[in-house]
């Protein structure tokens, strides 16, 4: 059957995935909490993205640097100036859009970039092919500024020298420590520093779940390298973030890689690369934004810090300001897209000729919260299978339930997506009183084959890690 968001929303909220925000109190729309399974199964994300960026990586190391940096931070990078989206509303529906989409969707030609809001007016009012697309009709509001970024003080009382802000990036905690990393480090380029944090954005139109919120996590990556390399970089990065996501299960029929048109670039980008996913809800959606920012960012921080951002290159005796490759990905983004992909409702006929339906999250068994439950057949197997929870939790999450019948219980950890079931039956722990020697094994249940296998107690560890190995 064709799947939807809804399908996948219902099970996050129904099995402890993601939880709408303060939902006792009405909610607060489109904040949402991560539940036990949503908080394992993230962190399994962000584990995955640091195994191969940093710690596979011999270019790149990590950085975790604060949410609230100075402000004049923003005032370099353009975010306090610029960093705001042009918004108008339907007269006819009220409803509110962003007028830069409105125009390059019908009218992909012009770069809506280049734009100034003024230009926007000017340009939607001499289009009638620009029609809201709720109701159809062309009559808008002009154009509001409207500062995604997130204001705060600093300080008890509220005065205007506290002012700052929450980042809406964690690309600029790279480059205000690039001398630090580099210096410390004694990196030669080409080198990378890698961060996964929470970014903040006052968006106008989130929504489509945890695809698009105001508060998220990034896992970027600064690569630096040397001016003249830079392209050579940028198809070694975008490979390697296409490999990442193939080698975690995303089908390479599911994505998409679409490089920005010259007029889409941002003015200080030499090539820009989106990696899209086919997610169930739009024809294609942002992962993954690869782009080559040039020397365009250390050398604005250099001028405006009076700090310098230059690297000396003792091969070639040269100073210079470094380029930088960025491979920025929403973890929320890509977690979503992970869901969308290993979600599935199998149609399965019983031994009795009975339809059912199976609900089964088919997740890379890194990805998935547990790696494993162990299920007694009865409860008097109890003990023997908590000890056998009990050794296993040590090396990863386990989980553990003796509840309801053995099928339903494997139906409960196909939906939650994981890979292996553990039973321990009478066989296992024998029976004394009939001499009936303990054989010492448990049944082994594939997720996504659902064949079993016996093996010896003793196995179990090294068999599941062999499986969840990535
Ligand atoms: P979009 O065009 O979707 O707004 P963007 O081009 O502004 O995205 P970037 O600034 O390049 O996005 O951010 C890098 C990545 O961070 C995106 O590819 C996306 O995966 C993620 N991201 C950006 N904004 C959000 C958001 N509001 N919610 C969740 N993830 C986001």
């Amino acid at each position: 059957s064709e799947k939807t968001l809804d399908m996948i929303v219902n099970l996050c909220k129904n099995r402890g995935y993601v939880f709408p925000g303060s939902e006792i109190y009405g909610g607060l729309a489109n904040s949402w909490d991560y539940g036990p399974l949503g908080v394992e199964f993230k962190n399994n994300v962000k584990k995955a993205w640091l195994k191969k960026f940093v710690q596979e990586s011999p270019y790149n190391v990590g950085l975790d640097a604060a949410i609230i940096m100075n402000p004049q931070t923003w005032v370099t990078t353009g975010h306090v100036s610029s960093f705001s989206d042009p918004l108008l509303d339907c007269r006819a529906c009220k409803a509110r859009h962003r007028a830069d989409k409105l125009i390059g969707e019908e009218h992909p030609e012009v770069n809506v970039d280049a734009m100034s809001f003024d230009e926007m007016d000017a340009f939607i009012a001499e289009h009638e092919d620009i029609v809201c697309p709720v109701c159809g009709k062309h009559d808008f509001t002009p154009i509001r500024k409207f500062n995604l970024m997130f204001k705060t003080a600093i300080g008890v009382t509220e005065d205007s020298s506290s002012t700052c802000y929450l980042r809406p990036e964690t690309a600029q905690g790279i480059f205000v420590n690039f001398a630090n990393i580099q210096r410390t480090t004694r990196r030669k380029l080409p080198f990378g520093v890698c961060q996964v944090g929470k970014a903040f954005r006052n968006e106008i139109t989130p929504g489509n779940f945890t695809f698009r919120t105001r508060e998220f996590e990034q896992m970027e990556c600064e690569f630096f390298c040397k001016p003249g390399t830079d392209l050579e970089w940028f198809a070694y990065w975008k490979d390697y973030c296409e490999n990442w996501l193939l080698s975690l299960g995303i089908k390479k029929e599911h994505l998409r890689l679409r490089d920005h048109e010259p007029a889409e670039l941002a003015f200080y980008s030499r090539a820009t690369t989106d990696i899209e996913y086919a997610f169930p809800f739009t024809d294609w959606g942002e992962l993954w934004g690869i782009a080559d920012r040039t020397n365009y960012d250390l050398t604005r921080h250099q001028e405006a810090s009076g700090k310098s951002l230059e690297y000396f290159d003792s091969e070639t005796n040269e100073h210079y300001i470094p380029y930088v490759i960025e491979p920025s990905l929403g973890c929320d983004r890509v977690a979503l897209a992970f869901l969308c992909e290993a979600y599935d409702e199998e149609h399965l006929t019983d031994s009795k000729g009975k339809e059912d339906i199976r609900t089964v999250l088919h997740l890379h068994p890194a990805l998935a919260p547990y790696k494993c439950a162990v299920l007694p057949l009865s409860k008097k197997l109890g003990e023997k299978a908590m000890e056998i929870r009990n050794e296993l939790s040590k090396y990863f999450m386990v989980d553990y339930d003796d509840t309801g019948s053995i099928g339903k219980r494997y139906r409960r950890e196909d939906e939650i997506g994981t890979p292996y079931c553990i039973t321990v039956d009478f066989d296992t722990v024998g029976d004394e009183a009939k001499g009936i020697a303990a054989d010492n094994c448990v049944t082994v249940r594939d997720r996504d084959t659902m064949e079993q296998v016996r093996m010896p107690i003793s196995e179990l560890k090294a068999y599941i890690e062999s499986k969840i190995e990535f």
